[in-house]
């Protein structure tokens, strides 16, 4: 271990927080969220540098614009939001550890750390944690933090991390990005192959939507296996009943949502008792019965939507929300953007 961690330039860095005397949480107590450099930053400009002019020139322009702040990315409302959840949980409960962690990941150099530090400080993020692999795969220091949703700009590394068994989804650069919330979390969910197993999923990839609705009727009472991102559900729902517990489960800052295409009528029922029988609750479900999640996601505003289908990903993101696909399950295998039969 010692070995591979020479490797790495893996650095704990204490910028902002050091006036406050905040503690660090300890990972089994946190919610941690691992987020890429090139998803909270927009890094295009520099990514092009790279791949047109080489390692060397890219190191050479960062440094020479390390005073130059990146512009938020995508995931910069979610943690903006983050960051304001912790701010109440803070005023509730001054000792407690049970916050979210955001850790920033980067493949970058440790030049490039200047111009992060100098970014974070710039927008008045709380990021104490650093993880600089130089190239390496970051997924075994996601694993040691207990990392409990990682966001990346590289489908592979995403890919890694769900088979490793963490929570995990691709975000992409969007072209508009709707106003979102600042002192209210909203984190939206699709039900299959997100919340749950694709089990579901693969009846109707087989034989269509009809079949679907019918075999989930039929099988209503049989609880759905979990999803790659029901443990995140479940460590918002922690975070969740720590305002219940002080009286604000009506001014709560964090609100989730299931959008799924599932109906309520038939195949709804089966979602609702699996969520129950795990003891989470959503505060919104939206069934759609199959109609377009875009114009019902624009309503909701997410700081974040997962979905295991590009399309709905597109959709959404047309739309203007913030969407991260989960490369799970049996529709990574009919995935194209050609493909427009109307999807579930
Ligand atoms: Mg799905």
């Amino acid at each position: 271990f010692t070995m591979v961690f020479s490797f790495f330039v893996h650095l704990y860095l204490s910028i902002v927080h050091l006036d406050f005397g905040f503690l660090q949480p300890k990972p089994e107590n946190a919610v941690t969220v691992a987020v890429s450099s090139r998803v909270l930053f927009r890094t295009e400009r520099e990514q092009k540098v790279f791949e047109q002019q080489g390692v060397e020139e890219y190191l050479r322009y960062q440094i020479e614009h390390e005073n130059e702040p990146f512009a938020p990315g995508p995931a910069f409302p979610f943690v903006k939001a983050l960051e304001a959840v912790n701010a109440r949980l803070r005023e509730l409960y001054p000792q407690s550890e049970e916050l979210f962690d955001i850790v920033l990941v980067t493949y970058n150099h440790a030049h490039v750390g200047i111009r992060l530090i100098n970014t974070i400080n710039h927008h008045n993020l709380f990021i104490e944690r650093f993880c600089m692999t130089g190239g390496s795969s970051p997924i075994g220091y996601l694993k040691a933090w207990q990392t409990n949703l990682y966001l990346s700009a590289d489908a592979n590394k995403v890919r890694e991390a769900l088979t490793e068994g963490i929570a995990a989804a691709t975000m992409f650069m969007p072209e508009k990005m709707t106003e979102v919330s600042e002192s209210q979390l909203r984190v939206a969910f699709d039900g299959d192959a997100v919340l749950f197993s694709d089990e579901s999923e693969r009846i109707f990839k087989a034989h269509g939507l009809d079949k679907f609705f019918e075999h989930e009727k039929e099988n209503e009472d049989r609880l759905l296996d979990h999803g790659p991102l029901k443990g995140f559900l479940e460590a918002l729902g922690k975070l969740q009943k720590k305002f219940y517990a002080k009286g604000q489960r009506l001014d709560c800052p964090i609100r989730t949502y299931l959008v799924t295409a599932r109906s309520a009528a038939s195949s709804g029922i089966r979602a609702l008792k699996t969520l129950r029988a795990w003891g989470l609750e959503i505060d919104e479900a939206l069934f759609l019965a199959g109609a377009p999640k875009g114009p019902m996601l624009e309503k909701i505003r997410p700081h974040i939507y997962f979905d295991d289908q590009m399309f709905h990903i597109e959709g959404a993101a047309e739309m203007g929300t913030i969407a991260a696909h989960v490369p799970y399950g049996i529709a990574q295998k009919h995935n194209s953007k050609h493909n427009t039969s109307a999807g579930k």
